[in-house]
C-alpha cells in the first residue's frame, strides 16, 4: 500500500495558507490540520496560568499538557495570541512536544497541514511542499481585514508592525525557523484571489504527482 499523502503548506503569516490548504483538504477528501492552533492554545494556556510565554519551563509545561479541547477555545486569534503564539513557538521543549501530535495526525490517514516547518521539520519527506507567500503590505492588508471584520481593530500600520515582529521571530529563532524546504514549490499569492491560488496549487500538485 502506497504511503498516506502528506501535503506541506507552510509560509508567513496572512498569506493566505490557511484558506488555501483547507480547501485542498476537501477537494483531495484529507483531514486537515492548521498547526498554527498548537501553538496559539500553548501560549493562551500560559497567558491563563499567568506565566511568561518566552519562558522555557511555562511553555513546556503548557505544550506538554495541551488538551484537545484547547484548540476550539474562542480566543486563539487575535494581537494577544498571535504574539504568545509565535513566543512559545522558539522554544525547543514546546516544539518536541507538539511533534508527535501533528506527525501522529497526518501518518494515520494523510493530511494537509499548514504552518510554518511542516516541509522541513515534521514531514520532511512530504511527497507535496507549498511555500504560500505574499507582499508583507498585501498580507497586513489581509489580516487588517480579517480583525476589522470581527469588531474594532488595531490600525493597519499596528497590524503591519506586529506582523513584521511575528515574521522576524519566526525566521529568526533557532529551531525550526520559517524557512521554505528545498524542494518546496514557491506560490505568491499577492496577486491572487483565493480561487485563483487554489487553482494554482492544484496544477502544482498535479504536476509534482505526475512525476
Ligand atoms: O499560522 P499561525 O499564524 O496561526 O501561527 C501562529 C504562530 O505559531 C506563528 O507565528 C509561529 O510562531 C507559530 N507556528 C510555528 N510552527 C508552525 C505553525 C505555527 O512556529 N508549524
Amino acid at each position: 500500500m502506497s504511503a498516506p499523502l502528506i501535503i506541506a503548506v507552510d509560509g508567513p503569516a496572512a498569506a493566505g495558507k490557511g484558506t488555501l490548504a483547507r480547501r485542498l483538504a476537501a477537494q483531495l477528501s484529507l483531514p486537515y490540520l492548521d498547526t498554527g492552533l498548537l501553538y496559539r492554545a500553548t501560549g493562551r494556556r500560559v497567558l491563563d496560568a499567568g506565566g511568561d510565554p518566552a519562558k522555557p519551563e511555562d511553555a513546556t509545561r503548557a505544550a506538554e499538557t495541551l488538551q484537545p479541547a484547547d484548540l476550539d477555545r474562542g480566543d486563539l486569534r487575535g494581537p494577544a495570541a498571535d504574539d504568545a503564539a509565535s513566543k512559545v513557538a522558539a522554544i525547543s521543549g514546546v516544539r518536541a512536544a507538539l511533534l508527535d501530535f501533528q506527525r501522529r495526525f497526518g501518518q494515520a490517514r494523510g493530511a494537509v497541514l499548514d504552518g510554518r516547518d511542516i516541509g522541513t521539520v515534521v514531514f520532511p519527506e512530504a511527497p507535496v511542499k507549498l511555500f504560500v507567500t505574499a507582499s508583507p503590505e498585501e498580507r497586513a492588508r489581509r489580516r487588517h481585514a480579517e480583525l476589522a471584520a470581527r469588531g474594532p481593530a488595531p490600525s493597519l500600520a499596528e497590524v503591519a508592525a506586529e506582523m513584521a515582529a511575528r515574521d522576524a521571530r519566526d525566521s529568526a529563532r533557532d529551531v525550526a525557523p520559517l524557512r521554505p524546504a528545498p524542494d518546496a514549490v514557491l506560490l505568491d499569492t499577492s496577486d491572487l484571489d483565493a480561487d485563483a491560488a487554489f487553482s494554482a496549487a492544484l496544477r502544482i500538485i498535479e504536476s509534482l504527482r505526475s512525476r
